[in-house]
């Protein structure tokens, strides 16, 4: 199953509880999959339609519980697209106006005819729970998200300007940036960056999903932090490493000029040991001295072997 189904079957057990919700969530579908077509004499037909079953559902008992409607239900199978099937929701003329009217396209006339006014919802999208449950509605309806491992990104389809105006007004309420671009002709509104993501889904209620995303950008971080630190200790080692090369071959010379006879007995001890052991560290060779010392000592000591050296060698030329 795909993170955005995951993510979306999440959001297809949130129980909205308030009607003014339940209608703004319903709102946010319609506009992502739904579409109205005129029967003539005035009659109007409203379908909802997606290839996601559970999303399918959802709709089913938001109209049954928002408006006591039950929309008939059948499948279409498109062998174009690779035989992928479809899940079509059908209010009839007879349900339509009830459900028009409750998104404010249609009016109820005193004749108690009913007049279509708009062929977009005109929902008042002014409370916070609304709002959530507006950008839940648009998520389930037209949104996707990138599975975390392959990168952040959060996008919602937007068929209109109706759409985008209402998306983007609730992105604002919860300081959620408004970026917007398009694809084959089709524009979306998205978010690339976690901190926002996260914030959208929490919105939205996908705790769940929030939870996921932020173990893997914990894992990240922990697997960011070993990396440096290896990096780091193997810029020390080499470092160390150089120091070393510099002081064998410095205890070399001497040698060659017979220095290390005249040496005082600590430096003769100390460059000894750093022939026995050309890869040890200043504190592993302060270890190794008899009595040990320091790791400050063994550097005071190679300091004054580096400088008996150079005067060695003014000496010899
Ligand atoms: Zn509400």
């Amino acid at each position: 199953m795909s993170f955005s189904s995951e993510c979306k079957n999440e959001l297809c057990l949130i129980k909205p509880e308030k009607s003014c919700c339940l209608i703004s969530e319903l709102c946010a579908l319609y506009m992502t999959m739904g579409s109205l077509s005129l029967l003539g004499r005035g009659k109007v037909n409203v379908q909802f339609s997606g290839e996601n079953i559970t999303v399918c559902r959802r709709i089913y008992t938001l109209l049954t519980q928002a408006l006591h409607l039950a929309p008939q239900i059948h499948y279409v199978s498109n062998a174009r697209f690779g035989g992928t099937r479809k899940c079509v929701l059908t209010l009839g003329p007879l349900q339509s106006p009830s459900f028009l009217i409750a998104l404010r396209m249609m009016t109820d006339e005193k004749d108690g005819a009913v007049m279509l006014r708009s062929t977009t919802p005109k929902v008042s999208l002014t409370r916070s729970c609304c709002m959530r449950a507006f950008l839940r509605g648009a998520m389930l309806g037209g949104g996707s998200i990138t599975k975390p491992e392959q990168g952040y990104h959060l996008e919602i389809s937007c068929r209109d300007d109706s759409i985008r105006e209402d998306l983007a007004k609730c992105l604002q309420k919860f300081d959620l940036p408004i970026k917007q671009s398009a694809r084959k002709g089709h524009g979306y509104l998205y978010l690339k960056q976690i901190d926002h993501i996260v914030t959208f889904l929490k919105v939205v209620g996908a705790n769940q999903t929030v939870m996921e995303i932020e173990n893997l950008r914990v894992q990240r971080q922990v697997l960011g932090s070993v990396h440096r630190m290896i990096n780091c200790d193997n810029a020390n080692l080499r470092k160390q490493m150089n120091a070393s090369d510099e002081q064998l071959r410095m205890i070399a010379e001497l040698a060659e000029n017979d220095g290390l006879k005249g040496l005082p007995k600590s430096l003769q001890e100390m460059a000894a040991a750093r022939l026995n052991a050309p890869d040890a560290s200043l504190a592993q060779l302060g270890e190794a001295m008899n009595p040990p010392i320091g790791k400050s000592g063994v550097n005071h000591r190679m300091r004054r072997l580096l400088e008996y050296a150079e005067n060695k060698k003014k000496e010899t030329l």
